[in-house]
């Protein structure tokens, strides 16, 4: 017997529509490119998504074509965002951090039709349109200006494109909740990047489990910065999240240093933001350099790298902002665990409650991890046993677009390629990428731990720790560090700090200083990179 409750379909455009329908007013305020502020709401993005998308049909887009955006987090995009799946076709969003050849590779691989992009990457767009195949229309997100009209004739005006659907268009009505809604590229910090495919249905559910407490814990009594990019995972499905319940949603455009988002987060009076920890390193130094605080900040989500421990404990004791730890990827939609401590946590003392907020959180219903061993052999959740960590649910891929680099799954399971701990309550540890972890003398080194640690010394800026090939033990431990200005550090200092604090046999072998860590496209330590500079220097 089937229950007798209506069917209708998770759309994406449900979402928009219901914040339409009773947070017509909810301000949505977006830092333009060229400077100055467009202060919109839901109910008007939703009509300009439906001028929008229906512009979009009119151009001859036919279901799940992909169409491409190279954008900063502005009210444009978002209205690119119900646009695009609302008429049926899937939006693709780019990172414009990656290589020129990364960008075409993708391009061409998703076989986009149409290119969105802020006035920023003008130059970008110009620089490889030479080679992408399959687009047929170049779109900047502005109005018309003729100056620019005048030196790229091959581009055409947003609001001119708009202006070419009607007005009173409606959702296309023939869609299925397992159509394809949105498109995005992993970094491919190994090999070429490929596509994460998400659905309406996979979307919805991952912003309904976001919003819950356990989750973000988000309302319409927020006002939500989402400082994650919405070209990196949908801005961790933000972008989903916001209008679904309602938030005041602030976009800070193309300015993410530490002035302007300190500036926009008191201004527009933000209770809860989510970004990457480099990005609030910027932050907290420009914090302390105006002598400012966050009045209004309740707390901000911090993943897609380690978070360093002393980071949640600035937060927490100078400037009152719970940080909440999450991991996730590209694969997961991108959310996988999230930190939040369980009622029987909150008779444990303070310290015992903040030591608990270091690691990367326990799964939200939907999804399940697992730690496996090499023979693909689930190891048990004791906070001890190192291992694979495989991850299942609703949100997570089954392949990748266009069946790229064949079956990813193993009995069911997608290999997240972190290896990891899991204890009895579900909280996960995120040992190392599994290409990244230390192997001396047969036994692990957590560099992800060591990097934390090493963060909060005073003299440190910045810091990575690399597996360096060792004559005796095969691999040892380098700390690479970045030092404040004018500050020194030098093995014995290190040898120093992590007395106590890790195994004797843990304790880098050396220091190596340099001027800076490099990053990809998402904010992560590339350590192949190191390894090529500096993988030797313990042999010599
Ligand atoms: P990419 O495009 O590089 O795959 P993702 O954003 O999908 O970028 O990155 C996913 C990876 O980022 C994870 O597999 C994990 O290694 C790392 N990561 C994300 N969040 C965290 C976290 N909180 N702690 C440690 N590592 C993290």
């Amino acid at each position: 017997m089937h229950g007798l409750m209506m069917e209708q379909q998770l759309l994406i455009s449900g979402i928009i529509d219901h914040a339409a329908n009773y947070h017509n007013d909810s301000e949505v305020i977006s830092v333009n490119t060229n400077g100055g502020q467009t202060r919109t709401n839901y109910g008007e993005i939703r009509e300009r998504a439906l001028q929008l998308g229906s512009a979009l049909l009119k151009q001859g887009m036919n279901k799940s074509d992909r169409i491409a955006t190279i954008a900063w987090n502005n009210h444009r995009h978002m209205e690119l965002y119900y646009a695009i799946p609302g008429m049926g076709l899937v939006s693709h969003t780019l990172n414009p951090r990656l290589f020129p050849e990364q960008l075409i590779y993708i391009i061409n691989h998703a076989e986009d039709r149409i290119l969105f992009f802020d006035q920023t990457f003008i130059p970008l767009v110009d620089a490889v349109r030479g080679n992408l195949k399959t687009v047929e229309k170049y779109v900047l997100m502005e109005a018309r200006d003729e100056e620019i009209a005048k030196a790229n004739p091959w581009l055409d005006f947003y609001e001119e494109f708009l202006e070419t659907g009607d007005k009173d268009a409606t959702w296309v009505d023939d869609l299925d909740e397992r159509d394809a809604s949105s498109l995005c590229y992993t970094s491919g910090t190994t090999g070429n990047p490929k596509g994460a495919l998400y659905s309406h249905r996979s979307t919805l559910i991952h912003a309904i489990v976001s919003a819950t407490p356990d989750v973000m814990n988000i309302s319409a009594r927020d006002s939500i910065l989402p400082v994650v990019p919405m070209f990196h995972v949908n801005a961790w499905g933000i972008a989903y999240a916001a209008p679904l319940v309602g938030a005041k949603l602030v976009l800070p455009g193309p300015g993410l240093d530490g002035k302007s988002l300190v500036t926009l987060l008191n201004e527009e009076r933000v209770t809860f933001s989510a970004g990457v920890p480099t990005i609030w390193s910027g932050l907290i130094q420009e914090l302390r350099d105006s002598n400012t605080k966050l009045p209004h900040m309740e707390r901000t989500v911090i993943g897609g790298s380690a978070c360093p421990p002393s980071m949640i404990d600035t937060f927490r004791d100078d400037f009152d902002v719970e940080v909440i730890h999450a991991w996730g990827m590209t694969e997961l939609s991108p959310l996988g665990s999230v930190n939040n401590l369980k009622n029987k946590h909150l008779t444990l003392s303070q310290d015992e409650q903040n030591a608990m907020r270091v690691n990367q959180g326990r799964p939200p219903f939907g999804i399940e991890l697992g730690v496996f061993d090499d023979q693909a052999k689930q190891l048990p959740n004791d906070g001890v046993a190192q291992g694979d960590l495989y991850c299942r649910g609703p949100w997570v891929i089954s392949e990748y677009f266009g069946g790229e680099g064949g079956d990813p799954l193993v009995d069911g399971w997608f290999p997240t390629g972190d290896v990891a701990t899991i204890d009895d309550d579900g909280n996960m540890t995120i040992r190392d990428r599994s290409k990244d972890i230390i192997k001396s003398g047969g036994e692990w080194i957590s560099s992800v731990e060591l990097e934390g640690l090493a963060m909060a010394h005073p003299n440190i800026a910045d810091a990575a720790v690399i597996a360096a090939h060792h004559a005796k033990w095969e691999e040892r431990p380098l700390l690479i560090v970045v030092l404040k200005e004018g500050k020194t550090f030098s093995t014995e200092d290190m040898q120093e700090f992590y007395d106590g604090k890790v195994a004797k046999w843990w304790i880098p072998d050396a220091v190596q200083l340099t001027d800076e860590i490099p990053r990809n496209a998402t904010g992560k330590i590339l350590k192949t990179k190191l390894r090529e500079s500096f993988g030797d220097v313990l042999l010599s």
